[in-house]
């Protein structure tokens, strides 16, 4: 077994691990970073980042991430490629094994910034057509659907980005929204309504996903459970998912105290965890904010926090 010694590890690669790497590393505490299966996190599958301080003119979600990497890098991060498989948090020196099964990770502190992913609705077909039309990633996908009719399930904020974003690309964008109003914010609420190729279905939910090979519809039903109760087939050869995230705790579950969702509870109003010594930080303990600014910041916090405990249990 390989066993790489630090202060502090950070476990993701998103805006919250990599603002907590800058910090330790500029505090000398020579952070080791493992970024998983996706280095840069969600923001490497959005287009446009608009409402991150600092960008005038919006920033490319890619770019953003490779920018962060780069000044975690200029201070000393050691960044290294694996996914955490298991962890030992009950004693310090933490350990912490990749699946590479041949290293081990022994650290003072440990921050957690392991994000979340995008939910499915769990029906039959999903799985079936995943890559074959059934995508959570419009900005990956979007251009295999140049010119054909999609759909994107959900009204938040995503659902409105992704759809804004398919209807550059696609023939016809239907977003299909279970409640009778859109959740998103007002500003994308209004830029849904201005594009002239969205079709907003209110009040509808997914029933079936069918096709041959590749997708090619979706049974639809609206106003479940009233007296105007309908079926209506919508032929789509792309059909997108923006339902929300869950945390990626899976790995710690047993270890740290998650709340129902699977998220990270913090105490104290810090970014401590249930484990003296573990830290969390973005969007894996924060079902509320999820935004690229806030999982920064309270990168930020995270490394503070590592300090200030490392200072009193060295
Ligand atoms: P949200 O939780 O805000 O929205 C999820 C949407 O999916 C809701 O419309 C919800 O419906 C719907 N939904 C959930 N489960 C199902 C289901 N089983 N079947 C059908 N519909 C379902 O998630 P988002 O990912 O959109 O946003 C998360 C956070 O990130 C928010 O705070 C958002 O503001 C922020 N964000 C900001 C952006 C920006 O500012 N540029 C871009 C993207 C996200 P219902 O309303 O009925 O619950």
């Amino acid at each position: 077994m390989n066993t790489i010694s630090t202060r502090c590890l950070i476990i993701g690669a998103g805006p919250a691990g990599y603002t907590a790497a800058i910090y330790t590393s500029r505090a000398n505490l020579k952070p080791v970073l493992v970024e998983g299966l996706q280095p840069g996190g969600q923001l490497t599958t959005t287009t446009e980042i608009e409402n991150f301080p600092g960008y005038p003119a919006g920033i490319s979600g890619p770019k953003m991430m490779e920018d962060f990497r780069a000044q975690a890098q200029r201070f000393g991060t050691d960044i290294i490629s694996g996914v955490v498989t298991s962890v030992d948090f009950s004693k310090r020196p933490f350990h912490v094994t990749l699946d590479d099964g041949a290293t081990e990770i022994e650290a003072a502190a440990v921050i957690v910034a392991t994000g979340a992913s995008a939910k499915y609705l769990g029906l039959p077909d999903e799985d079936r057509f995943k890559g074959m039309g059934v995508s959570a990633c419009a900005t990956c996908d979007g251009f295999f659907f140049r010119g054909r009719p999609v759909a994107v399930v959900g009204g938040g904020d995503t659902a409105c980005e992704e759809a804004l974003y398919l209807a550059t690309l696609a023939s016809k964008v239907y977003m299909i929204v279970r409640k009778d109003y859109l959740r998103a914010s007002k500003y994308m609420q209004q830029r849904v309504a201005e594009a002239q190729n969205i079709e907003v279905l209110f009040n509808t939910q997914t029933v079936g996903l069918h096709g041959t090979d590749l997708l090619e519809g979706a049974r639809l039903v609206q106003f479940k459970g009233t007296p105007e109760e309908k079926e209506l087939e919508i032929n789509v050869d792309g059909f997108f998912l923006a339902i929300g995230h869950t945390p990626n705790t899976d790995v710690f579950k047993g270890a740290l105290e998650l709340d129902a969702q699977g998220y990270i509870v913090t105490r104290d109003g810090k970014t401590a965890t249930s484990i003296e010594g573990v830290f969390a930080a973005g969007d894996v303990a924060d079902p509320v904010y999820q935004q690229a600014v806030t999982a920064a910041g309270s990168g930020c916090r995270a490394a503070i926090d590592v300090e200030q405990f490392l200072l009193m249990n060295p």
